[in-house]
C-alpha cells in the first residue's frame, strides 16, 4: 500500500469508528430512557430550551438583552444538565454515560485538529507510522507467515487451511472451485490481511479486482440513492467488476431504503451475472441473517457457490501478523 492508500484506508477506519461511537451513544440513552423516562424528558427539554433561545436571540435587536437571553439559555441549561446527572447516579451510571465516547478525545475520532488547514491529529499519526512499520506492503500469501500464530486449540491449523483454500481460490479464479467467498470471525485474527492476500495475487495473474471496505461501498451505495451525479459511476463500478473484494462487512451504516437494498441488489446482479465476491466479515452467519435478512443471507452462503471460511483464535495482532 502507498502512503495515499494507507491514509485513506486509516481514515475509513475513523469514519467507522465515528459511527460506532454514535451506535453505542444512542444504545446508552435507550437503556438509561428505559430505566428512567425523566432522563429523556430532560434531554427534550435541553434541545428546546437551546432551540427556543436561538430563535429569540436572533430575534433581539439590542446586544445587552442577547446577552441576557445567552446567561438565562446557561443557567437553565445548567440546572437540567444537573438533574440529568443526578439521575444517572442514582442509576449507578457514571455522569458522562448520555455522552458520545471517543476513543481519542483530542480529535474526536475524525483524525484531524485544528481548522483548516487542519492537520492530522497525534493519534492518526501514531497510527499511520505504525502501519508502516509493519510493513503493510507486503500483504501477499508469500509474505504470510504463520510462525506467529498461536499452536494452540487447532488456531495455527485452521488458518494455514484457511490460507490454503482461499490461495487454490486465487490461482484457479475466475475456474476456482467458488465463485464467492465470505471470511468470518472476530477482529484481529487475520481477515483483512488474507483479503489483500487474494486481491494481490488475483491482480498479480492479470485479473482485474476492485477492494474496497463496507464503509465505502456503503457510500457509493448512498450515493447512488440519493443520485449524487458526480459520483455516478461509484456503485456501477461495485456492480461491474470482475472480482469485488469486501472488506469488513457489517462494520457499515444500516440506512433504512439503503445498506440491505442496494446490498441484495449489488449481490444478486453480480451473482446473476456469473461474478465473484469476496467478504470478510466480524459477523456470525446469524448476526448476518439478522442484520440483512434472508434475501442477502441466502444469496451470500449460496451452498453452490460459496465457500464459508471461519476464522477463530486470539488476537493475532498481539502476536505480530498484519
Ligand atoms: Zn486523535
Amino acid at each position: 500500500m502507498t502512503r495515499a492508500e494507507r491514509v485513506r484506508a486509516l481514515l475509513d477506519e475513523y469514519a467507522r469508528q465515528r459511527y460506532q461511537n454514535e451506535r453505542e451513544q444512542r444504545e446508552r440513552e435507550r437503556e438509561a430512557f428505559a430505566r428512567d423516562p425523566e432522563l429523556e424528558a430532560l434531554r427534550a427539554r435541553s434541545v428546546s430550551l437551546a432551540a427556543q433561545s436561538l430563535r429569540a436571540a436572533m430575534n433581539e435587536p439590542d446586544a445587552d438583552k442577547r446577552r441576557a437571553i445567552a446567561g438565562d439559555m446557561r443557567q437553565k441549561g445548567a440546572l437540567l444538565n444537573a438533574e440529568t446527572r443526578r439521575r444517572l447516579r442514582a442509576l449507578g451510571l457514571p455522569e458522562d454515560y448520555l455522552e458520545e465516547h471517543y476513543r481519542c478525545p483530542v480529535c474526536r475520532d475524525t483524525g484531524y485538529v485544528g481548522d483548516a488547514p487542519a492537520r492530522f491529529c497525534a493519534c492518526f499519526e501514531r497510527r499511520l507510522a505504525m502501519g508502516e512499520q509493519s510493513g503493510q506492503g507486503a500483504q501477499t500469501f508469500e509474505a504470510f507467515n504463520a510462525a506467529f500464530v498461536p499452536e494452540e486449540n487447532g488456531q495455527r491449523a485452521r488458518l494455514l487451511e484457511a490460507k490454503g483454500l482461499l490461495e487454490e481460490f486465487a490461482d484457479r479464479y475466475p475456474q476456482a472451485r467458488w465463485r464467492n467467498i465470505v471470511l468470518s470471525g472476530a477482529g484481529g485474527l487475520g481477515k483483512s490481511f488474507l483479503l489483500n492476500c487474494v486481491y494481490e495475487r488475483v491482480n498479480s495473474r492479470g485479473f482485474a479486482a476492485t477492494r474496497t471496505t463496507a464503509y465505502r461501498m456503503f457510500d457509493a451505495m448512498r450515493r447512488r440513492h440519493v443520485g449524487d451525479a458526480e459520483d455516478a459511476d461509484g456503485f456501477a463500478a461495485l456492480l461491474e467488476t470482475p472480482f469485488l473484494l469486501v472488506d469488513d462487512l457489517g462494520t457499515e451504516p444500516m440506512m433504512r431504503n439503503i445498506t440491505v437494498e442496494y446490498l441484495f441488489l449489488l449481490i444478486n446482479e453480480r451473482m446473476e451475472a456469473g461474478l465473484s465476491t469476496m467478504a470478510t466479515t466480524n459477523l456470525t452467519p446469524a448476526q448476518i441473517q439478522e442484520r440483512y435478512g434472508e434475501r442477502v443471507c441466502s444469496r451470500l452462503f449460496d451452498r453452490a457457490s460459496a465457500l464459508t471460511i471461519k476464522l477463530e483464535g486470539k488476537d493475532l495482532r498481539l502476536h505480530g501478523i498484519r
